[in-house]
Formats: C-alpha cells, sequence, structure tokens
C-alpha cells in the first residue's frame, strides 16, 4: 500500500504506538506525524542526547491532538522503565541508542548498554506484551568493510566499530525473536539520516547539522580526508514514512535499507549547503572548509539500493537530497537567527 493510503487507514483506524528515543532527532519526527495522523502515541526517553522541548514543541504544534501523547522519562536500560511503556500499545518504533560511531570507540560500554541491553528489554517487553509489530532503528554501518555499491540487504561486511556491532547484534537478536516468540520485528537500516531538530552540537555531532551551523556562524568547518567520501543521505521526512509503512506492511519482514539512492560527496554536500543558504540570505558566502584525517570507523562511500524496501513496505523516498538540503537549511537559518 502506498504511504497515502496507510496513512488515510490509520487516520480511520487509530492505533496506539510506543516510541522510544522520542526526544532526540529521528523520534521526534516519528511522534510529530503520527501525533498529525491522530494516533495515541507513548513517548519515552531518556534524554541522554535528546531534549525535553523537542516533546513540548511536537505536542504543541499538533494542537488537540496532542492530547494523545503520553511522555515518559525513563531509561531502556531499566526493564520496568521498558514494561510500563509498552503497556497497551499496538506498535513500537524502536529508535532509543547511543548514535555516533565515535563515540562507541570512546565508551563502548556505554553504546553497548543503551544499544544491547536496552535492545533487548525492549524486545523482551514487547513480546511479554504481546505487541504486534516492534520496528527498530538498525543502520548502514552493519555493511561495515563491504565494498559492494550500491549495498543490498543480503550481503554485510565485517562491522568498522563498536557502534556498528551493536545494531548488528540488534538485528541477529531481532530475527531470534521473531522466531522463537509469536511477535514480528522489523529492522531499518537508516543511511545517514538528516532534517530539522538533528542536534548540530557537541563532539558527535552528525555532519550536516554541524556544518549548517558552522557555515550560518561563519566558525570554521572541517573535511575528514580529501572530500570525495560519498554517502547516501536520506531526508528524514522519508525515514518518518519507512516507519509507519514498516509498523503496518503484512509482508514487512527482516531488515531494510532506508536511503534516498543518491551517492553525494562530501564536497557536494558542504557547496549545496553554502549555496542553499546563500539563496536564503542572498549573499555570497565565501568559506570553505579545512582538511584533515580520516576518522577511523568510517567507511569510505556508502549507497543504499531500497528496491526491497519499496517492493514490500511500499517505501519510495518523497523528498530529494537537494530539497531536504534547501528545508533543513531553512529551519536551522530561522532558529539561528
Ligand atoms: P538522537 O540521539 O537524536 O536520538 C536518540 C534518542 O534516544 C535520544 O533522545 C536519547 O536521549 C535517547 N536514548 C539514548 N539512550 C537511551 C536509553 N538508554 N534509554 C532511553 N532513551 C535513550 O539520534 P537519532 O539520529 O534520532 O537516532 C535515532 C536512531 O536511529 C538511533 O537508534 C540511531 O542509532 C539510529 N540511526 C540514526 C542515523 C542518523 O543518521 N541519524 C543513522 C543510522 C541509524
Amino acid at each position: 500500500m502506498s504511504y497515502h493510503d496507510t496513512a488515510k487507514d490509520l487516520v480511520a483506524n487509530p492505533k496506539r504506538w510506543l516510541v522510544t528515543g522520542a526526544a532526540g532527532f529521528i523520534g521526534s519526527h516519528l511522534v510529530a506525524e503520527l501525533l498529525k495522523l491522530g494516533q495515541t502515541v507513548t513517548a519515552l526517553d531518556n534524554l541522554s542526547t535528546g531534549y525535553e522541548k523537542n516533546i513540548d514543541l511536537v505536542a504543541e504544534e499538533a494542537g488537540e491532538n496532542g492530547e494523545r501523547l503520553t511522555f515518559i522519562e525513563g531509561d531502556i536500560v531499566d526493564l520496568d522503565a521498558c514494561r510500563s511503556a509498552v503497556e497497551g500499545v499496538d506498535f513500537i518504533l524502536h529508535q532509543a541508542a547511543l548514535g555516533s560511531v565515535p563515540r562507541s570507540i570512546d565508551d563502548p560500554l556505554a553504546s553497548h548498554r543503551s544499544n544491547v541491553d536496552g535492545f533487548v528489554n525492549m524486545l523482551v517487553a514487547a513480546k511479554d506484551a504481546a505487541v504486534k509489530r516492534f520496528v527498530y532503528a538498525s543502520s548502514s554501518s552493519v555493511y561495515g568493510d563491504l565494498a559492494d555499491s550500491p549495498k543490498v540487504e543480503a550481503r554485510i561486511g565485517a562491522p568498522l566499530s563498536p557502534y556498528a556491532v551493536t545494531k548488528r547484534v540488534n538485528e541477529i537478536y531481532a530475527d531470534n525473536f521473531a522466531l522463537v516468540y509469536p511477535i514480528q520485528t522489523v529492522g531499518l537500516r537508516y543511511f545517514n539520516v538528516f532534517g530539522p531538530r538533528q542536534d548540530p552540537n557537541g563532539a558527535y555531532a552528525a555532519v550536516i547539522p554541524r556544518w549548517v551551523d558552522e557555515i550560518i556562524q561563519r566558525r570554521e568547518s572541517f573535511i575528514n580526508g580529501d572530500g570525495e567520501t560519498s554517502r547516501d543521505f536520506c531526508y528524514v521526512q522519508n525515514v518518518v514514512q519507512a516507519n509507519i509503512l514498516a509498523a503496518t506492511s503484512p509482508s514487512a519482514r527482516g531488515a531494510y535499507n532506508i536511503a534516498c539512492g543518491e551517492s553525494t560527496t562530501l564536497n557536494e554536500l558542504f557547496r549545496m549547503i553554502r549555496e542553499s543558504l546563500e539563496r536564503i540570505r542572498g549573499e555570497t558566502i565565501q568559506i570553505a572548509p579545512t582538511k584533515r584525517e580520516f576518522r577511523v570507523g568510517d567507511v569510505r562511500h556508502s549507497l543504499a539500493d531500497t528496491s526491497r524496501a519499496q517492493k514490500d513496505l511500499g517505501y519510495a523516498p518523497v523528498v530529494r537530497v537537494d530539497d531536504g538540503i534547501e528545508r533543513t537549511v531553512g529551519w536551522f537559518a530561522k532558529f539561528s537567527s
């Protein structure tokens, strides 16, 4: 079914959803869309990298539908917190995890606790509460050192970071729970998601919000390596639709690539962001990034084949990279002026 028809169906027959990591970037967009569709939503987050203001904002923007949102401040490492969050829920969209490859290299135990221990807690709570389907955020990092391009789901490589290991372990556990217990699990391998509300601050910020913020503030930006590293950048609205389709499509099983299917180098990305800001501000911006060493754990090229998600989920990226960059830069420019 198309996303349009799925959304119509949900409006007519509202469901109860749990979004974990709801105060974070992707989680808050999921909550916003579900509220827009008149769904009942429980939001769980320990506010470690997310912000309560994201929850307040999406509830406020939803108007009356905001009353269908319950926020629980809790940690998925605590099984009791998971159990109370899953009560009476039809679908789980599990996003809570510590992101960032470098963070996991600096502190593998912290990544393991949230991303593996917390993940298994959520699976146990979900199957004990007879939740219909458990959709979770996996990552393109599971492709690791595999040179194939584009990446197809059936072939993965050796993980290049503790973060990638945690996401691989998630997939193994999720597949196993679907085999052993009466619960359906669907993994979404996100490829470099970006959009409004993505955190530009801190040592572990993702490249797009960091560069947008730096260019707006006219601060120095860095490119790791020669800038010819490429990624399949995916605007957050595409990921939101993928999650809702993964929860509701009858044929969804296993793990799916969720991306745009477009390759963009870091050099191109920097130029796109700068030019987008020039258009918005109506001025010329003379700024270039400084080159520095490649980062340990980074993969050189990453591009997705999304045909499996198209076939099983009806997924189709609705916002292309250039349009997504324009929207993202516009949002940051508005909120930082
Ligand atoms: P984010 O940091 O903005 O959101 C993660 C949220 O999870 C935060 O609000 C954080 O407070 C919460 N959280 C972390 N540990 C928790 C715990 N133990 N208990 C409860 N809440 C906890 O990151 P995001 O970019 O929105 O990522 C969401 C998910 O998508 C993560 O699982 C991430 O690994 C995955 N992912 C993201 C990308 C991307 O490009 N952003 C790519 C691949 C996979």
